[in-house]
């Protein structure tokens, strides 16, 4: 993980040394070993205190440090000084008819950029689903985010804000009324090409002082890029899903171009190496987008039948690799098409009838624009959300932000 900028130290009694800078830490870039050392070495503070921090701002949602009642007035004072905690800027947020809610956050100090994040209730579970990047590199072709281009990776702040602003407004409280119990880092970008905010984000969401949530119950969705899967496999044992949608490397070039690099073999090999880095995880989840005509055919289900259970075999688990298809989502200007229902059970027939784990995900949220890939579809439009975003703006004043 990469270290956290030094910020140059006060005395304990809180004065700044000469040349103290004026940019403020925010608390919320921290996880809990570098809020540790920012007490200890910057702040000359025991590190119980940051872990009152810490659950000030992740279990009651504080952000101003006069509301840190068990925090002395000196220590206070002297977070006023040198910290601060800067949350996302909810530009507006929408729920759906089934619980599904969806928030539109405007990101970073000129607010020019906007992601979303959506929480999907379930009978169990609560998910939500978080963005690493505004846009994303990869260019897979049926996606709508690739179509905006890449713009700049989020900082861990950014990344945990996001869990912050839906925990805030379930009225989450760890340990106690759980309404968050999943997160899926499948929003916009790719979250191993920003590797060490993403890393540090899932340590607070994991962490106890943090959302507390069990390293499986945290999962972070890759195109497949391989070398970082190696290295996630030794610095985290977040739950892993691969964005396969296909299993021949012909057509999953076409859809994923980043097959080009790291093919189908050498992504399968990566998997194994992550299955076997730690007993914790027993399985890794294979997504499959179903486009018509694309790759929703039976051959392809037996494809991806025959590449399952070669996983299966090499992992000694036919429960290793688990499937979950995922029906298309149009979004205006693209050229591919939902499979048909009949389409969609009779490829998941062949795959179970290969006795291939597989699941359909249920479309939630369609009312709102947050059903998978719509996360990244119509409202991910660049113009579209551009213009919303301005609209939003301007209701509160804030006139346009630029394009
Ligand atoms: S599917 Fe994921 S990795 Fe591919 S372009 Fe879209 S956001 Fe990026």
């Amino acid at each position: 993980m990469s270290q956290i900028a030094p910020i140059p130290s006060v005395t304990t009694t809180g004065e700044p040394l000469a040349g103290a800078p004026a940019r403020k830490q925010n608390l919320l870039d921290l996880d809990r070993a570098g809020l540790e050392r920012f007490f200890e070495e910057t702040l000359g503070e025991k590190r119980y205190r940051a872990h009152q921090v810490m659950k000030w701002i992740h279990h009651r949602y504080v952000t101003d440090f006069d509301g840190m009642t068990d925090l002395g007035k000196p220590l206070r004072a002297k977070l006023q000084q040198h910290a601060e905690v800067v949350v996302p800027n909810v530009v507006f947020d929408k729920p759906s008819a089934d619980g599904t809610h969806k928030w539109l956050l405007s990101m970073g100090a000129d607010g020019k950029n906007a992601i979303e994040t959506v929480y999907i209730p379930d009978k169990t579970r609560g998910t939500l689903c978080v963005s690493s990047q505004v846009g994303c590199a990869l260019n897979c072709q049926f996606c709508s985010t690739a179509t905006q281009g890449f713009n700049r990776n989020l900082s861990t702040a950014e990344i945990i804000g996001q869990v912050w602003v839906a925990a805030r407004h379930l009225g989450n409280v760890p340990a106690q009324i759980r309404r968050l119990t999943n997160v899926v880092m499948m929003g916009m970008g790719e979250p191993l090409a920003n590797f060490d905010n993403v890393v540090r984000a899932m340590s607070i969401m994991r962490d106890d002082l943090g959302y507390g949530l069990a390293s499986k119950r945290v999962t972070l969705s890759t195109a497949g890029m391989v070398p970082m899967i190696d290295r996630l496999s030794t610095e985290s044992d977040v739950s892993l899903a691969v964005s396969l949608h296909a299993a021949q490397d012909e057509l999953r070039s076409q859809l994923v171009p980043l097959n080009k690099k790291y093919p189908v073999e050498q992504l399968m090999a990566a998997c194994a190496r992550y299955l076997k880095a730690s007993p914790k995880r027993d399985s890794i989840t294979f997504e499959y987008t179903l486009m018509k005509g694309v790759n929703d055919q039976p051959e392809h289900a037996r494809s991806l039948a025959r590449l399952m259970r070669q996983f299966g075999n090499q992992m000694q688990s036919r429960e290793a690799g688990k499937v979950n298809l995922i029906p298309f989502n149009p979004f205006p200007g693209t050229r591919y098409e939902r499979s048909d229902e009949a389409q969609i059970r009779a490829f998941q027939k062949i795959l179970l009838d290969a006795q291939v784990l597989t699941m359909v995900r249920r479309t939630r949220g369609d009312d709102i624009d947050a059903a998978c890939g719509q996360l990244k579809g119509q409202v991910m439009d660049r113009t579209r959300r551009q213009a919303e975003f301005n609209r939003q703006l301007r209701e509160q004043g804030l006139g346009d932000a630029a394009a």
